[in-house]
């Protein structure tokens, strides 16, 4: 009897397992974290936590995680990592990061949004994850080196305080 529920459970869970790394394209690791948040509806208990402890912030649901300053931040839809996409923006919030004009600033301020991030994975029992991160800041970095190039001959741009992108090479 007990043999056969074991067997059923194990079944269960392997399959279950299966259908979240194929779902959210994650790995085996990642699948088990999400199955424990979903079974302890950590996502729910997160965020009615961080509404209590920061008032000051709003969220809103939306269709990608991020944050509209001042204080708004957006709700994805559910994802691998949502916990931590959350806390990110959640630490934009926190920095009382603004505006920016050049995208070496902006860079700065993701960085900072994720330092922020591991303190807050810390305080609410949330994996702080260097793969997922680094991946995110790698992401950024190649979309702002494909943003810098010149439309024309190719070369890096630079960019000056006003947040216009100048060619060395076309404008000189
Ligand atoms: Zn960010
Ligand atoms: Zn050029």
């Amino acid at each position: 009897m007990f043999d056969k529920m074991s067997l059923l459970i194990s079944a269960a869970w392997r399959t279950l397992l299966n259908e979240l790394k194929s779902v959210f394209i994650i790995s085996k690791k990642h699948a088990i974290i999400k199955c424990i948040n979903i079974l302890f509806k950590m996502d729910k208990v997160l965020l009615d936590r961080l509404r209590k402890d920061f008032p000051e912030i709003r969220f809103r649901s939306g269709v990608k995680f991020l944050f509209r300053p001042p204080r708004t931040v957006v709700l994805g839809a559910d994802e691998a990592h949502s916990e931590l996409l959350l806390l990110h923006e959640v630490g934009h919030a926190l920095c009382g990061h603004r505006t920016f004009t050049t995208d070496v600033r902006r860079l700065k301020m993701e960085r900072e949004a994720w330092t922020k991030a591991k303190s807050l994975c810390a305080k609410y029992g949330i994996v702080y994850d260097d793969e997922v991160v680094e991946h995110e800041l790698d992401s950024y970095r190649e979309w702002l080196d494909k943003k810098s190039r010149c439309p024309r001959c190719g070369l890096t741009r630079f960019q000056t305080p006003d947040g216009q992108y100048h060619c060395p090479r076309c404008e000189s």
